[in-house]
């Protein structure tokens, strides 16, 4: 279904709309269908913001950020760990809130809030995170010390494949740090946004430090040309990325923008052929592929061993439970969209008319019960060259490309050739081969035996190449540091009053 056979949206249905200034806002004079994407139905509608609106949230965070910036490290921290309570008991609302609107399975919506709670804890040590540098007697009774202040307005502007976990990469330790924050949702599943608005009210946080407002290109614009609006996060595809990177800086704020992803694992013919198939399996068609982490292309080096994998992941991919997301049993649930699927068809199909060999095919998968769902099975295609179009493409979907490379040096220049670079992985027995491989590959996020490597939250997260505009990772140490700006003091205490001296200080 394309937009222009989109139903007309009822005012019946029910609205998601904004969270501004500690209040509920349903007003609109535009809406965008959310759908249950295991039926195919419209189940709610989203309001879409005008300038307007998001001027009202910025405003109330420009107001809110003057006394939450000068609140103690303590009464911050205080709210966190009460938020972090919160959410660790709504968990399970926000998880089905994710799976209703996303489509993935329980399982996999409980685990993303569970990554999103623990940047929440990492918050909480904030008073830690922002202690500064000292150094004593610079000059004669001269002392230096560094602060880490924050910003002031922050926006953040997420995208549909972690409606809850990646808002907060990023809103915890910005409020952590004394900042406003703004959120732009995705529109296509805006509803976990306003479970993480409430409860940081229940857990203290004042009136406009956390605002949502839901929408459109309308929405982002807004916020990137705001002057009040200091910096600004996002994560969502590469053109957007660039869009939102470019059009940020060239406003004045600081930005990080991350993007899409091509995630490589290499097989080298020495490893666990059965270790290395289960975990590229589940890295393929987990979350059915919509993972910014997902391995979506495999190189597979020597023929033997390329055969062989090949073989060992079409045969778990067969025996995945495809199904709708909260229905148990499910092991992939549909799609996010009827476009998303189209898309999957349609690069399956160009691969195999430019001569990959379609070793699954999900494209007529129909899951009883559900046929208005917006299902497509696991599909992978071999022997793809790096000239084809499912190769070249972020795809985004339950697809899998496995390309055959003669040796550990073509596989690796492979890679690095990709002009994405969010993650890669390697699967091998040779030590030697793994330390090559993390030492030269162009990604910001490395996997050795590990199909998703993705940071902890007290590391950081963030790619290389196309799939990131900026130069701070999220979350961990460059997530503290891209919320604050520095500030170095030198102060002297003369001992006792003296007169003005007018030369240059010297050390003696
Ligand atoms: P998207 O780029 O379509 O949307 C992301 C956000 O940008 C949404 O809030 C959306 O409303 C907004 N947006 C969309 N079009 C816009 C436009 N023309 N102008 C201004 N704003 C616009 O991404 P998506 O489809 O929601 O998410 C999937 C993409 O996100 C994939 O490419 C995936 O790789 C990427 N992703 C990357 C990471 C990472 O860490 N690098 C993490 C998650 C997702």
């Amino acid at each position: 279904m394309s937009i222009a056979e989109q139903p007309a949206l009822s005012a019946d249905l029910a609205t998601v709309g904004h969270w501004i200034a500690g209040r509920a806002e349903e007003d609109a004079t535009r809406f965008a269908p959310v759908y249950d994407p295991a039926t195919g139905e419209v189940a709610r509608r989203v309001a879409l913001a005008e300038a307007a609106d998001v001027d009202r949230a910025v405003v109330a965070a420009r107001t809110a950020f003057a006394d939450w910036s000068q609140a103690s490290l303590a009464k911050r921290s205080g709210v966190l760990f009460r938020f972090r309570e919160l959410l660790a008991a709504g968990a399970d609302e926000v998880a089905r809130t994710v799976t209703a609107e996303h489509g993935k399975t329980l399982d996999d919506a409980r685990g993303e809030v569970q990554r999103g709670l623990e940047v929440v804890e990492f918050a909480c040590g904030i008073a830690h995170l922002m202690k500064g540098e000292a150094s004593e007697q610079i000059s004669t009774r001269v002392d230096s010390t560094s602060y880490r202040q924050p910003l002031g307005v922050v926006a953040g502007i997420t995208p549909f494949n972690f409606p809850s976990m990646v808002p907060m990469w990023m809103f915890p330790i910005a409020i952590a740090c004394g900042n406003a924050f703004v959120l732009k949702p995705s529109e296509k599943d805006p509803s976990a946004s306003l479970i993480l608005a409430r409860l940081l009210a229940e857990a203290g946080l004042p009136d406009g430090v956390f605002s949502v407002v839901q929408g459109d290109k309308v929405a982002v614009d807004a916020l990137l040309t705001h002057p009040e609006v200091d910096a600004v996060s996002f994560v969502g595809s590469t053109p957007i990325a660039k869009h939102v990177y470019e059009t940020a800086t060239a406003h004045g704020k600081r930005a990080q923008a991350l993007g899409g992803a091509k995630n490589h694992a290499v097989v080298l013919p020495d490893a666990n052929l059965d270790v290395a198939a289960d975990a590229i399996a589940s890295a393929a068609f987990g979350s059915a592929g919509q993972r910014c982490m997902a391995i979506s292309a495999v190189v597979t080096v020597g023929d033997e061993a390329g055969d062989a994998l090949s073989a060992a992941v079409v045969e778990r991919a067969r025996a995945l439970t495809v199904g709708p997301g909260a229905a148990d049993g499910s092991e992939m649930g549909p799609v996010i969209s009827p476009e998303a699927r189209e898309r999957v068809a349609a690069y399956a199909g160009r691969g195999a008319d430019e001569g990959a060999t379609l070793a699954l095919d999900g494209r007529e998968l129909v899951v009883a019960g559900h046929e208005g769902g917006f299902f497509v099975g696991p599909t992978v295609l071999d022997h793809v060259t790096p000239a084809m179009d499912v190769y070249k493409d972020e795809v985004f979907g339950p697809l899998l490309v496995i390309l055959r490379a003669a040796s550990f040096e073509d596989a690796l220049a492979l890679v690095n050739a990709n002009p994405y670079g969010n993650g890669a992985a390697i699967f091998t027995a040779d030590g030697g081969a793994a330390r090559e491989f993390r030492s030269r590959v162009t990604a910001g996020m490395v996997g050795i035996n590990v199909p998703i490597p993705v940071p902890m939250a007290y590391f950081s997260f963030g790619g290389w190449k196309n799939s990131l505009f900026g130069d701070l990772h999220v979350h961990g140490r460059e997530g503290v540091l891209f919320y604050t700006r520095g500030k170095v003091v030198t102060e002297r205490w003369p001992e006792r009053a003296h007169g003005v001296d007018y030369g240059f200080p010297t050390q003696t």
